[in-house]
């Protein structure tokens, strides 16, 4: 997969793209990161990316020129189409997406989506934002990662790529597997889980994950997964995979969660 970051500051990306399993993944060829400066694309002399809104209020945007002419740029570099002419949920291989507190809400669920993509774009704003004008004939989907407000779309960006790339086969070793995690498969936040030593500060390890036996061990996971989940998120248990006996069970314990 390509990554491509439309930015104003490609300096924050530089630790978040070497550091740990994104830089691993870089280095061993299974996906490409890169962050393109917007800046250097600005028509204008002093190569200013915003002005004021036209009808007033407060703050900058960022104009529509200096991003239109570096997704050009990047697309025309890469040998992909750069408008956005695809009916919502439709993909040649590329979405081109705006980090926006307006778009639809980041979830794994969507993270799994763009991971079957060949390549995506993101488009980083600041300031209030950005002429609509570069959404509407650029953008093809909008990703807000969380109903808050930041100063810039870099770091949405970063959480983006970053929950896409850990979903490409072979980025996360094997012994890190994305499949019994929270929100994963099973739609169920995950279970409590222990390392060495057996004690620490008098507390003990439980002893069903010392036994060995490997049934009772999945059986207890997915027990702690429906209890921390019930307590947590009992929201999630609406959508969660579970057999009639584990959904009899909890209506035991609160007959509104189903
Ligand atoms: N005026 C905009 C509004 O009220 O919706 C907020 C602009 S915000 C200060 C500047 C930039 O940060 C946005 O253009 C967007 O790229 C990014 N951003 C802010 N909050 C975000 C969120 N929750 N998810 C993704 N990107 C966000």
């Amino acid at each position: 997969m390509t990554i491509d970051i439309l930015t104003i500051f490609t300096e924050m990306f530089d630790s978040v793209l070497n550091a740990s399993i994104l830089g691993r993944a870089r280095q061993a060829g299974l996906i490409e990161i890169e962050a393109t400066d917007i800046r250097p694309f600005s028509a204008s002399k002093h190569k200013n990316t915003d002005d004021y809104p036209f009808g007033g209020g407060a703050g900058m945007l960022m104009m529509a020129q200096p991003i239109a002419d570096c997704m050009k740029a990047v697309c025309e570099k890469r040998g992909v189409p750069c408008l956005s002419n695809l009916e919502p949920h439709e993909s040649a291989g590329v979405r081109r997406i705006y980090l926006s507190p307006r778009g639809v809400k980041l979830t794994q669920k969507l993270a799994q989506e763009l991971s079957k993509e060949d390549h995506l774009i993101l488009l980083c704003g600041h300031y209030e934002g950005v002429d609509q004008r570069a959404l509407d004939k650029y953008i093809d989907l909008e990703v807000s990662i969380g109903d808050y407000v930041l100063t810039g779309g870099e770091l949405g960006a970063m959480v983006l790529a970053d929950c896409v790339a850990r979903l490409i086969p072979g980025v996360l070793g094997s012994e890190e597997s994305p499949q019994d995690e929270s929100f994963s498969d099973a739609g169920l936040l995950e279970y409590p889980q222990y390392t060495r030593p057996r004690e620490f500060e008098g507390m003990a390890v439980p002893d069903v994950l010392l036994n060995g036996d490997h049934a009772k061990i999945a059986a207890w996971r997915r027990e702690q997964a429906i209890a921390v989940t019930l307590e947590r998120r009992p929201d999630l248990l609406k959508t969660a995979t579970l057999t009639e006996k584990e959904k009899r069970m909890l209506t035991v314990f609160d007959d509104r969660t189903l």
